[in-house]
């Protein structure tokens, strides 16, 4: 077993880059090589400005190297809940949003022609695991038939989760054809070729040490080199706490370790009875569990361990989950293992905004940021023109640092264990 991505096992070369050394020039900098500062550059570099991005580590080393690949229009907050809290424009607001997101990866995909990402919209299947979880999809269903006149998603019965997924323990689920899986790494991957192929500059393995302003300018330190810019963009989300520069970003997020396992080869007659609808599955456990087929390998993904590290037991249970989805894997081996940290919020939802006059951010995408942080870093390049974006609930005005964050680790155990006691009792 290896503790390497299965993504990084199979992913295309990355573009050759260096680490920023000397002094440089340009209209924004960008902190951070995921898909929302490649994105953002994508689309500062279509409107004509020069954009720069510095990466502390190497490109997508963040989440966007290390996710599932899941592409999905719906956020962590239900719709209708959405429109019990704010209102019925607020929350179709939103559900267009979801959608706009993915229509943006598909656009980023398909006009950059990123074959490596291996697009596939075969659908999601959102599985309840119990009674209680089932009556939640269905009023989904309801909202979504009442409020757009569509169906965007609509249930199907227990049977046809068995037929579609393989698995017979879901009492039935939500099905969302517009929806799909990606090679996430190669996803990235091909942005960042494309930009450098353009004459993009990017740099890895050059920490922000340090954004100040002076005359009317950025100016970002890193250890062997210097950038002054008109304006800079924090794109550095769940892992904002490799320098202090962007402290005032973690302090707004909570990261929560989210672990992936991918089987060795599946038999021939055992794969064609997984997932042998195409989709891609989670279910609607509050400690979700997903799963999709990628070649001939199951990848299975959950909560992780706490903390900085990887631990054994997070993925001992990973293992075990697998198993009582799918009893033909129980003990089956497992050739990657890997884990990442996903940004939550105190509301679950992202937000995009300025911290300043020239300071722009979009962070927090509570593990569903596969295609929102595409469509964010294109929002980004708007704010940054100074063109108006229509965020609604996404917008930053309200994103403040959490108070007493230092002391956030126990609060976050608290809140893990009352969620999965409450899946454990099937509320
Ligand atoms: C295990 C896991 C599974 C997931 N699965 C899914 C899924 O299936 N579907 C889905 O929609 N979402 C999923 N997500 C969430 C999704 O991956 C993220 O929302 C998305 O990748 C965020 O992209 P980003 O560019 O904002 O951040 P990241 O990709 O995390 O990039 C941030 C980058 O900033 C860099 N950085 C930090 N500080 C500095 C600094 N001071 N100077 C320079 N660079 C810096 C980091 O090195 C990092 O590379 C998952 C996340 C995880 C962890």
């Amino acid at each position: 077993m290896t503790a390497k991505s299965l993504w990084a096992a199979t992913a295309q070369p990355a573009p050759a880059l260096q680490s920023l050394q000397g002094e440089r020039q340009c209209d924004v900098v960008i902190i951070g090589a995921g898909y929302t500062g490649l994105s953002a550059a994508h689309h500062i570099a279509a409107s004509g400005r020069e954009p720069l991005i510095l990466e502390a580590n190497t490109l997508a080393w963040g989440a966007s190297g290390r996710n599932g690949g899941v592409v999905s229009p719906k956020f962590r907050v239900g719709f209708a809940a959405l429109m019990q809290r704010f209102d019925r424009d607020t929350a179709l607001h939103m559900y267009r949003t979801g959608y706009a997101a993915v229509d943006s990866l598909v656009e980023m995909i398909e006009s950059l022609g990123i074959a490596g990402a291996q697009l596939h919209m075969g659908g999601h299947i959102a599985a309840a695991h119990n009674e209680h979880a089932l009556g939640g999809l269905q009023s989904t269903a309801n909202w979504i038939k009442r409020e757009t006149g569509g169906e965007s998603s609509r249930m199907i019965s227990a049977e046809q989760v068995r037929e579609m997924t393989g698995s017979t323990i879901f009492h039935g689920g939500l099905l969302t054809p517009k929806a799909g899986g990606i090679h996430p790494l190669n996803y990235a991957r091909g942005m960042a070729s494309s930009l450098n192929e353009r004459g993009v500059k990017m740099f890895i393995n050059s920490p922000a040490e340090q954004v100040r302003q002076e005359g009317g300018r950025v100016i970002v330190q890193t250890p062997q080199g210097r950038v002054s810019a008109r304006q800079v963009v924090y794109a550095t989300n769940g892992y904002s706490d490799q320098t202090r520069a962007t402290d005032t970003l973690h302090r707004r997020l909570i990261p929560f370790r989210s672990a992936i396992i991918a089987t060795e080869p599946l038999p021939a007659h055992v794969l064609a009875g997984i997932m042998p609808g195409g989709q891609v599955c989670g279910d609607t456990k509050r400690m979700l569990r997903w799963f999709r087929v990628i070649g001939d390998r199951l990848i299975f993904g959950g909560r992780g361990a706490f903390g900085k590290h990887d631990s054994d037991s997070a993925f001992r249970t990973l293992h075990r989950s697998m198993g009582e989805v799918f009893p033909a894997l129980r003990d089956f081996p497992i050739a990657f293992r890997w884990s990442g940290l996903v940004a939550m919020t105190l509301d679950y939802l992202p937000h995009a905004g300025q911290l300043d006059e020239r300071s722009f951010y979009a962070i927090g995408y509570n593990g569903g940021g596969v295609a929102m942080s595409t469509y964010m870093g294109k929002q980004l390049a708007a704010m940054t023109a100074g063109e108006p974006v229509q965020l609604g609930l996404l917008a930053g005005e309200t994103f403040k640092p959490i108070p007493l964050h230092a002391f956030r680790a126990p609060g976050v155990r608290l809140a893990a264990g009352w969620q999965q006691l409450l899946d454990a009792i099937g509320r």
